[in-house]
């Protein structure tokens, strides 16, 4: 443990009294973080607070709704780290900023509405879309699945498991729309089709080369010819009075994403013409996992708005800086990592750049919670954890390897570890509010971002001037 005013929570409001307390620390304890501090304070220091701030507070603002993969929210997130990027003058990969990768599914993609006689049903707390849902709209009259003619018809079926098989089943028998009758909360985890993979599947390779098991899990997210909605039992009389009158009702799932997304990609060509076709891979997913089941924003500020705004803080000072790495940097925000990694593993499967050129690959991924000196470094490079936890020592963290294994396993550097790529991954760690409506920018520790930042800028540097590169090493290993 190094000085005790790494336990003390920062805020503005307290900032004057921890200078003071830490200026006192400085002689009496000499406090690595006040160290640094003084360092970075009399050097320019190109990562800013208010930035940080700035970027965190938009990217998790509800006007991004969570931002997940293939929704507006997300491609608003992406376009904003676009335009951040452009104005610091950095290049894009190739001819775009932004490489798009298909997804199996999106989360929440559509919304839904029924209308018998004058009653409309659109309120996501009565009325949902399964997973599984195709997309359209159907007028008909409704029968219970359990009479022998629906040919035609919108089918209700009495919902509990197994939901996609009978609407299946209702569909072979000719059905037009389902509308499944639930028991309790008509929201039901499977609608969202979120599914993290592990290890991660590679949609493109196809089913043959999925892992055993996986097909189970990913049934439930392919979508039927017709229009499904789930009721709330709540909602379910004007439904049992159209199929006692026989009226014809309508049923409408309207889509409201997409089945892609996009890394967003921001190149810094390296000064060294013998070294800038080597990169170093700076990496953090922008997106988040969009609405709760009552519609409710899942604003994900340390996951990972807290990552994307360090990532851009190191992007701008590099981009700023009058003495270019000598390898190139590539900046790569990942979309799609909550549903499995895909926009990492999309890139390693198809890499826009030969991998064996990856000097090393550094990830950030939920930094900004947890006791300000706490920073959690998983490596599979010896000598990357060697570098990292040299800058991060300097930048006032005591480093644990507690949830490690965890860690390297659930981010985007997952695909690269699996290719033998030097991997490094940074992380404060979970937290109770992890994927709650609790993660919300205001709760964020700037100060320990931006500490974060500087640690990867300073290791960023020092991957791209070193004559040798990392060498990977297979296990992932971990520093205290
Ligand atoms: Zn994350």
């Amino acid at each position: 443990m190094i000085g005790s005013v790494t336990g003390c929570k920062r805020s503005n409001r307290v900032r004057a009294f921890d200078v003071v307390v830490g200026i006192t620390l400085l002689v009496v304890a000499g406090s690595l973080t006040t160290r640094a501090a003084f360092a970075d304070a009399l050097e320019e220091d190109p990562v800013t607070e208010n930035e940080i701030r700035a970027h965190a507070t938009y990217l998790a603002s509800a006007e991004l709704e969570g931002r997940d993969a293939g929704h507006p929210g997300a491609r608003l997130a992406a376009d904003y780290l676009v335009r951040e990027l452009k104005s610091y003058g950095l290049r894009p990969l190739g001819e775009s900023w932004q490489h798009a990768f298909p997804m199996l599914t999106v989360t929440r993609y559509a919304k839904s509405k029924l209308t018998i006689a004058e009653t409309t049903l659109e309120d996501r707390a009565v009325v949902t879309v399964p997973a599984f849902s195709g997309i359209g709209s159907r007028t008909a009259p409704v029968v219970m699945s359990t009479e022998s003619e629906v040919e035609g018809r919108i089918v209700a079926i009495a919902a509990g498991e197994n939901e996609r098989e009978q609407a299946l089943e209702a569909i072979g028998r000719g059905a037009v729309a389902v509308v499944l009758l639930r028991h309790r909360r008509v929201f039901d985890t499977r609608d969202v089709g979120r599914h993290i993979f592990r290890p991660p599947i590679d949609l493109e390779a196809g089913p043959a080369a999925w892992p055993e098991g996986v097909h189970d899990s990913i049934r439930n997210l392919i979508p039927l010819s017709v229009p499904v909605v789930a009721i709330a039992r709540r909602a379910r009389i004007p439904v049992l009075e159209a199929i006692e009158s026989g009226i014809a009702v309508t049923l409408e799932v309207t889509q409201i994403g997409e089945r892609r997304s996009t890394n967003v990609f921001g190149l810094l060509r390296g000064s060294d013409p013998a070294m800038r076709d080597e990169y170093v891979i700076v990496g953090a997913h922008y997106d988040h996992i969009g609405l709760d089941g009552k519609g409710e924003v899942l604003h994900g500020a340390d996951d990972n708005a807290s990552g994307v705004a360090a990532w851009l803080e190191v992007a701008e000072a590099l981009a700023s800086s009058e003495e270019r790495p000598r390898r190139s940097i590539l900046f790569i925000a990942w979309g799609a990592e909550e549903m499995g990694l895909v926009g990492s593993t999309a890139f390693c499967r198809r890499p826009p750049i030969e991998l064996a050129s990856v000097a090393a690959c550094v990830n950030m991924d939920m930094i900004g919670r947890k006791a300000p000196d706490v920073l959690h470094v998983a490596a599979a490079s010896d000598d990357l954890r060697a570098a990292t936890v040299a800058a991060a020592r300097r930048h006032g963290f005591a480093l644990t390897s507690e949830g490690d294994p965890f860690h390297i396993a659930s981010t985007d550097s997952h695909p690269f570890v699996q290719r033998g790529v030097p991997t490094v991954a940074l992380t404060s760690g979970l937290h109770d509010d992890y994927n709650t409506v609790d993660d919300t920018a205001d709760r964020l520790d700037i100060d320990k971002i931006a500490r974060v930042a500087r640690t990867v800028l300073a290791l960023t540097r020092h991957v791209g001037n070193a004559d040798a590169r990392p060498t990977f090493t297979a296990r992932p290993a971990s520093d205290r």
